[in-house]
């Protein structure tokens, strides 16, 4: 479903490429875990995947990074809002309007979704991250882990074949932190959505994976196997 071939990113004024010469696959219907220490490029690997690189971030590209078939490259992030949801560390970050409900609606909006679909699908999402009680509520007024819930909802709303997802754990306390693995681990079993994960604390995650790609420091080549053969390394 991923696919990075032969991947290189370099940040201008930086000693070092950011990654240099990645070749992985992401199979379909699976939740990836992007394990490393900070720095090592999980980050610019993900941003490779929903376009933030080199679109927003700046850096350069090069090699080759599609998603269902479809460039990043040559593609605004925007146009790949029905291929790739993204969600970062920080919900906050994401939120645009006031309530749960608005905001589940608002992404499809911009991409002309019409209404009646519109509607169905954000009762849909609400039912399928157990937010279907907290629809009018402020977003301001939700704990973290189901602000959290919400940003994975305003993506999935388009229907994105791959989500990708940045430390999306880091701020929550863990009973948080699991109820967001168990929601996404649902979405990948229920409904075969590709699911790439970066998290740095390796023992919080490794439980829901079904696949593991390490990168072990930076230059290094990535690491990948099934959660057993990644915990034995
Ligand atoms: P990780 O997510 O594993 O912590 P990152 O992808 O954030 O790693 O960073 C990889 C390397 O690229 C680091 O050395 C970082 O300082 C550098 N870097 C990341 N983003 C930028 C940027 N926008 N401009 C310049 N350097 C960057
Ligand atoms: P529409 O595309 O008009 O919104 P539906 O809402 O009926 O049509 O969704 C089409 C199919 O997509 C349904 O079988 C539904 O189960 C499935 N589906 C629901 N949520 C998602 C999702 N987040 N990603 C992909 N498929 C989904």
């Amino acid at each position: 479903m991923i696919r990075f071939e032969n991947v290189s990113v370099s940040y201008d004024g930086a000693e070092h490429a950011a990654l240099s010469g990645i070749d992985l696959t992401v199979p379909e219907g699976e939740l990836c875990l992007l394990v490393g220490p900070s720095g090592v490029g999980k980050s610019t690997l993900l941003g490779t995947v929903s376009g933030l690189v080199p679109h927003f971030t700046g850096g350069t590209l090069r090699g080759r990074v599609t998603v269902a078939g479809r460039d990043t490259r040559t593609h605004r992030p925007r146009e790949l809002a029905d291929v790739v949801g993204t969600v970062g560390q920080d919900p906050l970050a994401h939120f645009v309007t006031d309530t749960v409900e608005d905001e589940l609606a608002y992404g499809m909006e911009s991409l002309g979704v019409p209404p009646a679909t519109m509607r169905r699908r954000v009762e849909e999402t609400l039912d399928l991250l157990g937010l279907a009680g907290l629809r009018d509520r402020p977003i301001a007024t939700l704990s973290g882990g189901q602000r959290q819930r919400v940003a994975i909802g305003s993506v999935l709303t388009a229907h994105p074949k791959v989500l990708v997802l940045d430390e999306p754990t880091s701020a929550l306390d863990p009973a948080a932190a699991e109820e967001v693995l168990a929601v996404l681990q649902r979405l990948v079993h229920d409904l075969g959505t590709t699911v790439l994960l970066a998290e740095h604390r390796l023992e919080r995650v490794v439980q829901y994976a079904d696949q593991v790609i390490l990168l072990p420091g930076p230059g290094a080549a990535p690491v990948v196997g099934d959660p057993t053969e990644i915990m034995a390394v």
